[in-house]
């Protein structure tokens, strides 16, 4: 029998084992929420070319004085460079976004501005640099714009679009089939007799794989029976990941083991001192990473998030594998009396966390009221009023 290890001990493990997929090129109006695979650099400054903040007047500001007329000689609107240049004591009308003309060294707006045909009067004092927008004071060129592992967020999009990309190098797409197993599952939509229940962990599987990115290709139902796994593990193993629910535990009818070594597979972990989630598997079958999630759905949704998110994380391209973090007050006080370290399931709300619902491994609802975990280690104790630090993972 193989030994139970420590969560830290497992991770590693995962994380040793799993590889990146390899780097592509995606367009950009497709690369949002990938990791880029490679750092991008800047290849024009922005602003591209010093540029009118306003619709108004190019002037130079030396020669402006409250009430004095200037002499409009020309036009230059947010498009071609008409190349002006402007001299004291004359105005070049000018748009928002054009680019400013030689000699002219700030913008008035043109609401402190009055027009008689070719004269202008100013109204304001004017302040040299007024209202235009240099030539790379916001990004320089050359400067990275996305680093390698990074997850491009909306506003990148547009960062490398700035820049002319039409594709980003982003990291692969981690495919994923989930199968349920258990005797006593029922699909949504049929009836349920005595001693049934509906298999809700396809869902939730479902659901926490798009969440990080992976895009789910297969999801199946098996009963407890050698013959059935194996022909849906087979199947399930043409993926990069395979995700087992249930079956995992030490009952007879915990078959999962058993068909995954007939298919020649490397049991790498099974069972990790973890509060829910102690059956947790993972193995490699061939290119395939297969993960054995216990059938109870809390069990289920943590191991996910501490060991499945990671390696999907990583698959991926990304840098920053863990769950966001952030402190917060507890408003309970806490002991964890067990031999294993305990994830409690709990709300965040205006700074504060409150365990929410019963904390045992088949409580779904408690579950689903909840937005955060407190992970508190063995023999660990926490009194209401101390400030924690909690992932959040809605
Ligand atoms: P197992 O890990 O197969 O021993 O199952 C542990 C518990 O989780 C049992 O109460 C099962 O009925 C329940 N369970 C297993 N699979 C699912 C599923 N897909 N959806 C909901 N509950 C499940
Ligand atoms: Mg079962």
């Amino acid at each position: 029998m193989m030994a139970m290890i420590s969560e830290e001990e497992a991770r590693a493990k995962i994380l040793e084992t799993v590889r990146p997929l390899p780097a592509r090129k995606l367009s950009i109006s497709k690369s949002l929420d990938f990791f880029a695979a490679e750092d991008h650099f800047a290849r024009l400054p922005l602003p591209t070319f010093d540029n009118s903040a306003m619709d108004g007047y190019a002037v130079v500001a030396s020669s402006c004085k409250k009430g004095q007329p200037l002499r409009v000689i020309g036009e230059q609107p947010a498009a071609v460079d008409r190349r002006l240049r402007i001299s004291r004591g004359e105005a070049i009308r000018i748009f928002t976004g054009a680019p400013v003309p030689a000699g002219a060294d700030a913008v008035v707006m043109q609401e402190d501005v009055a027009r008689d045909g070719d004269e202008i009067v100013i109204n304001t004092h004017v302040e040299a640099g007024e209202f235009i927008r240099r030539r790379g004071c916001d990004l320089a060129e050359g400067q990275m714009i996305l680093a390698k592992g990074e997850q491009i967020g909306a506003a990148t999009t547009a960062l490398l679009a700035s820049q002319g990309f039409a594709e980003a190098i982003v990291g692969g797409e981690t495919n994923a089939a989930i199968i349920s197993t258990g005797d006593e599952l029922v699909k949504l939509g049929k009836k349920i007799k005595a001693g049934q229940i509906y298999d809700s962990n396809s869902a939730l599987l479902g659901a926490l794989l798009q969440r990080c990115g992976a895009v789910v290709k297969l999801v199946g139902h098996c009963r407890d029976e050698r013959e059935s796994l194996i022909e849906a593990i087979k199947r399930g193993s043409e993926n990069h990941i395979l995700i087992i629910s249930g079956g995992v535990s030490v009952g007879e009818h915990d078959l999962v083991k058993d068909a995954l070594r007939h298919l020649g597979a490397q049991i790498d972990i099974w069972r990790v001192a973890v509060k829910p989630g102690k059956p947790f598997l993972f193995a490699k079958i061939g290119t395939c990473t297969v993960f054995g999630l216990p059938g109870n759905p809390v069990s289920a949704f943590v191991t996910f998030l501490q060991f499945v998110r990671p390696a999907i994380l990583k698959m991926m391209g990304s840098t920053n594998l863990n769950l966001p973090q952030v402190p917060a007050k507890l408003t309970v006080d806490l002991t964890n009396d067990s031999d294993r370290p305990h994830y409690i399931r709990g709300k965040i709300e205006h700074g504060n966390f409150t365990p929410i619902g019963r904390q045992e491994s088949h409580a779904l609802f408690g579950l689903s009221q909840s937005n955060a975990l407190l992970r508190v280690a063995v023999g660990e104790s926490f009194q209401a009023g101390m400030i924690v630090d909690v992932q959040i993972w809605d």
